[in-house]
């Protein structure tokens, strides 16, 4: 067992710790940085793997959060297939998986999410399959490649995005299972949702809602058929699962850091833990808003970006708060894309049409009426407007947001 020393340990090799590495450098800092990732692969961007890179638009190079080369450029040991097992605050030691020994001066832990798997008869045959890393995108890819039908368990991004990116890349016919009614509408509501399940529902994808996965059948092994609770038997030759995700505190709650109400790691609006010097970012990050006045934990790529950069000022000392407001984006192949700022729901307001698939959907908190989020489908221009509107909690009439005429940038 060997021993030794770094100025910063950068525990997860997602794209929070990357984005950090980055940022220590880019700020200047020329301490030792050690990341230390569970992966096979450097890090990545994970957006594309259910959209450009499924659909073989996106290559393995272009996905990559840096070319290979790029980190002994910058003077940033990376390695990866390496899991760290353990970490002690107070002695500010890490052991590895390699039984290494590390000391470190700070650290950052940014050990993501896990997807959630459902346990029903017939969850263990062959094409049944999650997507959260490389492997898996490769692995649904090939399945893709021979299968006629899909089924996609769970009506949220992950559903969506891979029901339009077999349709649209791999000529597979997709139907959608999930206990919602509508697609995405318990994150936008059934009125938004139902414009997205139009775009698909047009495009082919059948969408069964209200209703919910009793098991999977198969022959030789290989799954065959989905059967729902309310009686639906969909033949298919693979299935994938998109049910969510669970934050991967394993490491930091053996570590005795604070977790908070969602499952994340508790931390302050400078992104620090409960233990002095170990911060933390992206999916595992429960951080305290600014903006919002409450404590946000988002599973979103440009979150754990952001977050990268605020805790790499941080570990030099900075002592920056994260205010930079959160932001989503997603594809549904070529047919329809969405960007999304701010968290959190409120009462509807839209901004242009839905039927024309040209509109910007405010979202307006119920009792005090200023803007909390917004999302845009051909309207980039509208979301500067909003992200302005959330900052300054401005309080606009549903009349003034609704109107075309009313100029956002007076509002
Ligand atoms: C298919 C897919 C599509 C997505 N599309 C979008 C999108 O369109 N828009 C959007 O905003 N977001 C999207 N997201 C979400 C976004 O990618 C995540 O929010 C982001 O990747 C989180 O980054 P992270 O660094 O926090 O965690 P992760 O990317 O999960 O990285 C954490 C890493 O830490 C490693 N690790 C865990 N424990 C240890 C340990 N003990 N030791 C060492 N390493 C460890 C893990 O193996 C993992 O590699 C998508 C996600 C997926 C999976």
């Amino acid at each position: 067992m060997a021993r030794r020393k770094v100025d910063h340990l950068l525990i997860g090799g997602g794209l929070a710790a990357a984005n950090c590495a980055r940022w220590l450098r880019e700020e200047g800092g020329e301490g030792s940085v050690l990341l230390v990732g569970r992966e096979f692969d450097p890090p990545y961007n994970r957006p594309p793997l259910s959209k450009g890179y499924l659909q073989g638009k996106e290559s393995r190079e272009d996905v990559l959060f840096r070319p290979d080369e790029w980190w002994a450029e910058q003077d940033i040991e990376l390695m990866t297939r390496t899991s760290v097992m353990k970490l002690d605050p107070a002695e500010r030691v890490a052991t590895l998986s390699t039984k290494d020994e590390v000391e470190f001066d700070k650290a950052l832990i940014a050990t993501g999410a896990n997807v959630r798997r459902v346990r029903v008869d017939g969850c263990d045959l062959e094409g049944i399959h999650y997507l959260r890393a490389f492997g898996n995108s490769d692995a649904i890819r090939v399945d893709a490649e021979a299968a006629e039908r899909a089924v996609l368990i769970g009506g949220s991004y992950i559903g969506c995005e891979v029901a339009a990116s077999l349709t649209a890349a791999h000529g597979v016919k997709c139907s959608i299972v999930m206990q919602e009614d509508v697609v995405l509408s318990r994150q936008f509501g059934s009125e938004i949702g139902r414009y997205f399940q139009d775009v698909l529902e047009e495009h082919g994808v059948e969408v069964h809602g209200g209703d919910e996965l009793e098991r999977f059948e198969g022959s030789d092994g290989r799954v065959s058929r989905v059967v729902t609770k309310g009686g639906l038997e969909l033949d298919c030759d693979m299935v994938v699962v998109g049910v969510g995700v669970m934050p991967d505190v394993t490491l930091a709650r053996s570590a005795g850091l604070e977790l908070g109400e969602s499952g994340g790691v508790k931390c302050s609006a400078e992104l620090e833990s409960s233990a002095p010097g170990i911060y933390t970012a992206g999916d595992i990050c429960e951080y305290e808003s600014t903006i919002h006045g409450s404590r946000l934990r988002l599973e979103h790529w440009d979150v754990a970006f952001n977050h990268g950069k605020t805790a790499a000022l941080n570990l030099l000392g900075q002592g920056v708060r994260h205010e930079v407001l959160p932001y989503f984006f997603s594809d549904l192949a070529d047919w329809a894309s969405f960007e999304y700022v701010g968290p959190g729901s409120g009462d509807l307001v839209v901004r242009g049409s839905l039927e024309d698939g040209n509109f910007t959907a405010f979202f307006v908190h119920e009792e005090e009426g200023h803007v909390v989020s917004a999302l845009t489908v051909g309207r980039s221009d509208d979301l500067e407007h909003a992200r302005r509107l959330i900052t300054e909690r401005t309080k606009p009439t549903p009349a003034e947001l609704a109107d075309e005429d009313t100029d956002l940038g007076e509002v």
